[in-house]
């Protein structure tokens, strides 16, 4: 590109996806257009930031971003799967003395956070310590259903159905509200058409509370990890299959539904065959919303 070109601007509200893999990171020529690494969420509004989960995404998050302009970084954490916690030792602004890291998560893990971190920063697994960090690492608690100012602003959590404790997130932005859930499965050992769904289904009743919380949620990222026949072997494994998430999402009146944590055994080849049934699905219901495949480094203005 030549000087007097324009470059293409980063919008300076957005939301960027640094990884969009569920349960294991993945590489090779067949995942190349989604990429490979696990759950790693940027939401940037002006000033402000917060970041989703330390998958193995967050290392590129870390690398690139310019330490002289950010300082102060607030991770959320939705859960301490590996999937979700694996690329916090490898982010950069942990080895800068003039960084401040807060880890945000809910109580009621089987230990606080910070135990289960400096756990798995044990000199056995990883050559340096919680406490030999050179960055300022403080550890908060989020207590679901009381919203919190971070950054300016305004993060809400929500549990989910996954193993273990697992809460999904509500962030507010002057402009958009983003509903972020990656770990959810819904509609328990439910196999059948989504349209049979409606709100007074038995099975939904579990998932009213988490549909009122994503209310308003415009764009909602939520995943919807199987296809309809591989549910069918991996009930009750913490993830939805896309009719089921499809019976969710339709009940919340979202009009824009981004899909991640994508599963692991999925080539883009795949996730293109599962993107198509599912747009059929919706057509089918005769319902009016936007969907996405999100991909790592895929930028969505705000
Ligand atoms: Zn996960
Ligand atoms: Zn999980």
């Amino acid at each position: 590109m030549r000087d007097n070109e324009e470059r293409p601007l980063k919008p300076s509200s957005y939301i960027r996806f640094w990884g969009t893999r569920g349960s294991s990171p993945v590489s090779g020529p067949q995942y190349l257009k989604h990429g490979g690494n696990t759950s790693c969420l940027e939401v940037s509004h002006h000033q402000s930031m917060i970041i989703i989960d330390a998958g193995t995404g967050i290392r590129e998050l870390g690398n690139l971003i310019d330490l002289k302009k950010h300082r102060l970084f607030n991770l959320l954490i939705s859960h301490t799967h590996w999937d979700h916690i694996t690329g916090f030792p490898f982010f950069k602004p942990l080895y800068q003395s003039e960084c401040q890291v807060s880890v945000w998560s809910p109580i009621g893990f089987e230990k606080s956070t910070k135990e289960l971190f400096k756990d798995m920063l044990a000199h056995s697994y990883f050559p340096v310590r919680l406490d030999e960090m050179k960055a300022d690492v403080t550890f908060k608690d989020l207590r679901s259903d009381d919203p919190v100012s971070i950054d300016g602003l305004i993060v809400d959590s929500h549990f989910t159905n996954h193993p273990g404790l697992t809460v999904g997130f509500k962030i507010k932005t002057p402009e958009k509200t983003i509903g972020y859930i990656t770990d959810n499965e819904v509609l328990f050992n439910y196999h059948g058409d989504p349209c049979e769904i409606d709100q007074n289904h038995p099975l939904l009743k579990p998932h009213l509370s988490l549909i009122e919380f994503l209310k308003g949620c415009d764009p909602i990222i939520h995943e919807a990890q199987y296809f309809p026949d591989e549910y069918r072997q991996k009930t009750g494994w913490g993830h939805s299959s896309i009719s089921n998430a499809t019976a969710l999402i339709r009940q919340t009146g979202c009009k824009e539904w981004i899909i991640t944590h994508h599963d692991p055994s999925h080539s883009d080849e795949d996730l293109q065959r599962k993107m198509a049934l599912h747009e059929k699905m919706i057509e089918e219901s005769q319902w009016d919303i936007q969907l996405k495949a999100a991909f790592d480094g895929m930028i969505i203005p705000l």
